[in-house]
């Protein structure tokens, strides 16, 4: 197939980018480095199928020749990182997603919507399914993010059912893996960082909130799954194991052998209480769950981190 990736250049995107090209497609990966690095595909530059092109999403774009299937995932996605963009997350959101539908539309393309579990706020309903709709605070400051992608999904599937567009969504719960910026502000990266530095692990609040952490390379599967099928969804994607934020910076200090003390700081406004997928439906209609567990996950991000941050190797897994 020939892929358009928005966001390409991003931590999942570059994850996908890499995983079409395994498999034999042509990848065009669209990205304005906003929050994304370019270093995250710089080893796939020489690659005979894989094209880079600089472009903003939110202005009209297309690329040469033939598209199969649009992979839209072009949108700041760290918390802090849309605080600090929130007009440009709001157009990502809704003028890039108008944009990468257009040109499915156009090519008669598969189009993928990356929405978020953000579109279930404070979710009152627990775990979540896809049936529920949601507790979202309109004008809170996650709002920029949680109502552009709550947008993104009533547009994309008016065009399913308005224009006849083969177009799908799924929603993506809290994603982990190597290629997260060490500085990012979400809470895997920013506890390994400080892990590994040996400094303090901010635990936002009592810590007593929880999530359900999905490691990147299951979450490409179902990606790709649901890219490869004609559902409409929205189809949740993300592990089910859910555990609290305390939990999870003990895990951290354990895949580390970091001796860092926790430092408890304010909890934002409007953070989620819980957020645990259901993922009946990805599983009856993709086959897809996920298989690496947040242990093995852990480790395989530590890895990565070390190189990146420089330093050595992990210590055994914990089971070891
Ligand atoms: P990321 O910030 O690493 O990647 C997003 C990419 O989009 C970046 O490379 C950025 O430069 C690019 N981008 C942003 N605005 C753009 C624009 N106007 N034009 C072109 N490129 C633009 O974030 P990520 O974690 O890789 O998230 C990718 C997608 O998955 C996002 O749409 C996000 O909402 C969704 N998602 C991610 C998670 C997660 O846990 N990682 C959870 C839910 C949803
Ligand atoms: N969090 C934390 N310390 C940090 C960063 C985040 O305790 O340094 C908490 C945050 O308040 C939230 C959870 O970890 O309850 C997940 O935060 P993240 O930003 O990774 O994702 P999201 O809130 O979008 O699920």
């Amino acid at each position: 197939m020939r892929v358009v990736v928005t966001g390409g250049s991003g931590f999942l995107g570059s994850h996908l980018c890499e995983a079409l090209l395994r498999r034999g497609d042509t990848v065009w990966c669209l990205d304005n480095h906003c929050t994304g690095e370019p270093v995250n595909v710089i080893h796939l530059l020489g690659h005979a199928r894989f094209n880079l092109v600089r472009a903003d999403v939110t202005h009209a774009f297309t690329v040469p020749g033939r598209v199969d299937a649009v992979a839209h995932l072009a949108s700041p996605a760290s918390p802090p990182d849309y605080d600090r963009l929130p007009l440009e997350t709001l157009t990502a959101g809704s003028h890039g997603t108008k944009n990468a539908l257009l040109l499915a539309r156009r090519q008669g393309a598969r189009f993928l919507l990356t929405s978020t579990s953000e579109v279930y706020g404070d979710p009152l309903v627990h775990p979540q399914p896809e049936g529920y709709w949601g507790n979202v605070n309109p004008v809170g400051p996650r709002s920029v993010y949680d109502e552009a992608k709550r947008y993104a999904e009533a547009l994309t599937i008016a065009h399913r059912r308005t224009l006849g567009v083969d177009a799908g969504i799924v929603r993506i719960f809290n994603t982990y893996g190597p290629r997260m910026r060490p500085h990012d502000g979400r809470v895997v990266s920013t506890f390994v960082r400080q892990a590994l530095a040996g400094a303090p692990l901010t635990i936002y609040g009592d810590g007593s909130q929880t999530r359900s952490f999905c490691y990147v390379d299951d979450l490409v599967r179902g990606l790709i799954a649901m890219l490869d099928s004609h559902h409409a969804g929205p189809v949740n994607l993300g592990n089910p194991a859910e555990c609290t934020v305390r939990e999870l910076a003990a895990l951290v200090l354990a895949v580390t052998g970091s001796a860092s003390r926790l430092d408890h700081r304010p909890l934002p406004v409007d953070d989620p209480a819980r957020r645990c997928p259901d993922i009946s439906r990805a599983h009856e209609l993709l086959r897809w769950a996920p298989e690496i567990d947040l242990e093995e996950g852990l480790r395989r991000t530590v890895d990565w981190f070390l190189k990146v941050l420089g330093g050595g190797r992990l210590r055994q897994p914990l089971a070891s």
